[in-house]
């Protein structure tokens, strides 16, 4: 596995220096420099899969299939959607306005922004720091990237094979961890993209208002799962499992909470349990009927680090409710089961922040109004997901609650369906992305007229003195 030291605060200044020297020379602004990068990254992608899902495995113990489904193939995806449309996007668009207007010419050009930061995190580490950079291609900027350190194989990687594929002068990456960042953080950027945790998301912010810089932060927060006593209970606890099992539960929409009522609890764990033993049956051939543990199966991934291991340990343990599901942890393989708590209140430690791990606190409430009530006395959530057979379910909650995305019986997926920009709302994030919407992102509209200097017959009566006759006129 690669492994690269950090980057020097020099190596930064000439990086800069580049990015910068690159996007005066106007060069990535022509659609065919865009589109012969955006099939550079695709190639880097299509050569290296086996390199990038070993450096995942290295960074998070994750399975080669998750990498595939929920990195490589979206991020393919992407390319392809952005190479195909770019022609379309990047279109001046003449803009309909009134008669006398009308000979204007008024017209919106998507105009690159300039030079675009990048900073990456780990959990998703191709996906959440190759997206962003795609966008930033496809509006015609130069771009420095910051991969997460938190995910060092994959940093490396991706600063070994960035200069082999693309333009050497125009994207650069840089490696490091907050030594790094924050001197990137003094220099002039014209977008900052940021995908992290909020407190973060706060030095970024206001790092940029010093310039003035418009950013994109792409935070998380506690995104709950509402199971209303109509919901189809099989499929609920497959697709709430699915989601704290992929990648363990480190990912920024995954259900962090459920909120269900009473009579619907005792079905609800019924379903998680023989969702979790059809995920992990007994190894095929094997004499015994048991199931590997989660926390030696490698088809589950670890936790990060040892940090964010003794956090959601300490969560296990000072939890008051109680563990009913689960609750394995393994130091050695830094892997923790799916735990699901019931009797969580409130105030409970679990309650307090984004959990980012495989436990799943339950909380119990008695009406859909409570729901609501205790969703909008928190932080406008990444995303809210409601299981429910009726659409006036879906509707009271969707209509009175703010999050990100929303989607209905079903979970993580608004992350992956083409044509839905992706994004938070508030604390949970500002901006958005995929598709579209990231080349919206790192480009700027810049509204154009021209005048015909013969119009002056028209406008004679906007020029001083303004007689009353003029004033008549309005
Ligand atoms: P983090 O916010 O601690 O770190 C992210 C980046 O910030 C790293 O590259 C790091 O170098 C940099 N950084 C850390 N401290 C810094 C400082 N003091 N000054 C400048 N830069 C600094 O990452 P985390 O908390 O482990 O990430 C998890 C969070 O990210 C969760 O809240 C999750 O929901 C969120 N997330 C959001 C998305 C999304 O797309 N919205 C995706 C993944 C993760």
């Amino acid at each position: 596995m690669e492994s690269t030291a950090f980057t020097s605060l020099d190596q930064i200044d000439d990086a800069y220096t580049s990015v910068v020297e690159a996007k005066n020379s106007y060069n990535t602004r022509s659609i065919s420099y865009r589109k012969a990068q955006i099939k550079q990254l695709g190639w880097l992608l299509q050569n290296h899969e086996k390199q990038f899902e070993a450096a995942v495995l290295s960074d998070l113990g994750r399975p080669a299939f998750e990498t595939i489904s929920a990195e490589l193939n979206p991020m393919k995806a992407e390319i392809n959607e952005a190479y195909s449309h770019l022609d379309k996007w990047a279109k001046p668009r003449k803009v309909k306005t009134s008669m006398v207007w009308g000979l204007a010419q008024a017209t919106v050009y998507p105009e690159p922004k300039g030079v675009a930061l990048i900073i990456g995190t780990w959990n998703f580490p191709i996906v959440l720091t190759l997206g962003p950079l795609l966008g930033a291609i496809a509006a015609g900027n130069s771009a420095i990237l910051k991969p997460a350190e938190q995910a060092p194989a994959t940093a490396a990687l991706l600063a070994s094979l960035i200069p082999k594929y693309l333009d050497n002068q125009a994207y650069k990456v840089v490696l490091g961890a907050v030594e790094q960042t924050t001197k990137l953080l003094e220099l002039k950027f014209d977008h900052i993209f940021y995908t992290g945790s909020g407190n973060i998301g706060k030095i970024i912010a206001r790092a940029a208002a010093e310039h003035l810089t418009p950013i994109t932060l792409e935070l998380g927060g506690k995104s709950p799962a509402i199971v209303f006593d109509d919901a189809n209970i099989d499929v609920v606890g497959r697709r709430i499992m699915w989601g704290k099992y992929t990648n363990a539960g480190q990912i920024c929409i995954a259900p962090d909470y459920v909120l269900t009522t009473r009579e619907m609890q005792p079905k609800l764990l019924e379903s998680f349990r023989a969702a979790l033993a059809e995920f992990n049956p007994p190894p095929k051939g094997s004499s015994t009927s048991e199931a590997t543990p989660l926390v030696q199966n490698k088809s589950y991934s670890k936790i990060v680090s040892s940090n964010h291991f003794n956090r959601i340990s300490k969560l296990l343990d000072t939890t008051k409710g109680e563990i009913v599901i689960g609750g394995q942890r393994d130091e050695a393989t830094q892997k923790i089961e799916i735990t699901v708590v019931t009797g969580v209140k409130p105030d409970d430690a679990l309650m307090e922040s984004e959990i980012f791990g495989p436990i799943l606190p339950i909380l119990v409430v008695d009406s859909a109004d409570d729901m609501v009530k205790y969703i909008n006395a928190h932080d406008n959530p990444l995303a809210i997901y409601v299981f429910t057979q009726a659409r006036r379910n879906r509707d009271y909650i969707f209509e009175r609650t703010r999050s990100g995305g929303f989607v209905h019986n079903d979970v993580l997926v608004q992350f992956q369906i083409p044509g839905l920009p992706f994004g938070g709302h508030g604390p949970s994030g500002m901006g958005n992305y995929h598709g579209k919407a990231s080349f919206d992102t790192f480009s700027h509209e810049r509204a154009s007229a021209s005048i015909p200097t013969w119009m002056d017959v028209l406008l004679a009566s906007r020029y001083p003195p303004y007689t009353p006759q003029k004033l008549k006129m309005l």
